[in-house]
């Protein structure tokens, strides 16, 4: 029969678009799920705060006798603010986030020494944390700075969002290094804490929008729970890497590696 070869050719084009078409409605399905999910988790967020907002307010203002005692007010008031700030910090991490996913973000790659990138952040970040009582410092050995080729700006950002974790996570008294080795094929740079430290089941899930491990504690000190999801992205961004090694009660190491310039 001459013509079957052509029937099972057709027959097998048919069905390769078929499946074709199946894993285009798949791919559909898990974005318009991921979408969902991502807008489910916003609004979730946002609501904390702005009920929050609402609640001050409405005590103040829904009652005369609350209003006339300045020192309650005040007190309410300053709650209230520190929940737009909470409201604020969101809006500004997403829209770190969404500009990292769109690629909007164009890596402007320079050579810098990155042992000074991280004096500066230690300085900056200085009173804040000696405020909370944990102390900044280099690792001994750490006295050689490192040039690396990155963008230093989001860098920047990476070490700024690790060390504001370790002293948030810290625990008063305690202390936050950073160090710096030189890997031959990159730099590798860890900040680590000897704080309260992460179970390991957390562990593969500090990374994911909105994940912490404590919510009470991290929303208390005006987390986001975006600053790790936003250094993934910014290592991915850089084709390289960001790990975690933690103990629960002894504290947490971050490292990211760079490239060498
Ligand atoms: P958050 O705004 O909640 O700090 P992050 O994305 O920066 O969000 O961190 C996610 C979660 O990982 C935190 O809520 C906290 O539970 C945990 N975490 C991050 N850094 C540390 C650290 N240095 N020590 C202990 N836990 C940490």
């Amino acid at each position: 029969d001459i013509d079957q070869p052509i029937i099972e050719e057709v027959e097998q084009e048919v069905e390769e678009w078929a499946e074709q078409q199946q894993r285009q409605l798949r791919d559909y399905e898990r974005f318009a799920e991921y979408r969902r999910r991502y807008v489910g988790d916003i609004s979730h967020e946002l609501k904390t705060p702005i009920f929050n907002i609402q609640g001050y307010l409405h005590t103040i203002l829904d009652d005369d006798s609350v209003l006339e005692d300045k020192k309650f007010t005040l007190k309410f008031l300053r709650k209230a603010a520190k929940n737009v700030e909470r409201l604020q910090t969101i809006v500004e991490d997403l829209g770190a986030i969404s500009r990292l996913e769109s690629g909007e973000l164009i890596l402007d790659l320079e050579t810098f020494d990155i042992k000074e990138l991280a004096t500066e952040v230690i300085e900056e970040l200085d009173l804040k944390s000696r405020e909370a009582g944990v102390t900044l410092s280099f690792k001994p050995g750490a006295d050689t700075g490192f040039l690396v080729r990155a963008d230093r700006e989001s860098i920047r950002q990476v070490l700024i969002n690790l060390v504001t974790n370790s002293v948030k996570y810290g625990n008063s008294g305690g202390e936050t290094r950073i160090g710096f080795y030189d890997m031959d094929s990159f730099i590798l740079c860890e900040v680590a804490d000897n704080g309260i430290g992460i179970p390991e089941k957390h562990l593969p899930h500090v990374f994911d929008r909105f994940y912490r491990v404590d919510k009470s504690r991290s929303r208390e000190k005006g987390g986001s729970g975006l600053g790790l999801s936003i250094v993934k992205h910014i290592m991915e961004a850089h084709q390289q890497t960001i790990n975690v090694r933690s103990s629960p009660g002894l504290g947490s190491t971050f490292g990211i590696t760079l490239g060498k310039a």
